[in-house]
């Protein structure tokens, strides 16, 4: 059983949110969307419930760019930081970028995903499942 709230905030600390709930499976996603978001090799997201995620101090930086037809990307306008993306085929869902999270988090990643776009000179060192797109 994972625990049941995560804090976490974006570089700045404007912005601050709550978890209430479990945080779903952990991934890796080498998109090239996510890379540019991030500026990283990869981003490392998870989902949650929309109804368990709560801005608790700045709503108003959170900013967000529509980086496809159905995905949304969530971020502070104050420092880049990204925080969540919203895709419009699960609105249910948020896709939390867990590199913001101030409470420790127990569980680890489970796979990679979006490999066949990795970036080329991104080296997966890990034995951990790795998948062309999302499985
Ligand atoms: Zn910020
Ligand atoms: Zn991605």
């Amino acid at each position: 059983m994972s625990q049941q709230y995560y804090a976490g905030s974006c570089l700045c600390g404007a912005l601050r949110y709550e978890v209430r709930g479990e945080i779903g499976d952990v991934v890796q996603c080498h998109c090239q969307r996510c890379r540019k978001a991030n500026g990283t090799a990869f981003a490392t997201n998870a989902p949650i419930k929309k109804s368990d995620f709560q801005v608790v101090q700045g709503e108003q930086f959170l900013k967000s760019y529509q980086s496809t037809a159905t995905t949304q990307r969530c971020f502070c306008s104050e420092c880049g930081s990204p925080i969540m993306s919203i895709k419009a085929d699960t609105p249910e869902y948020y896709r939390l970028r867990i590199g913001t999270l101030d409470t420790p988090l127990a569980q680890k990643p489970m796979m990679h995903i979006f490999v066949d776009s990795k970036a080329e000179w991104d080296v997966i060192c890990d034995q951990l499942p790795q998948y062309p797109e999302r499985p």
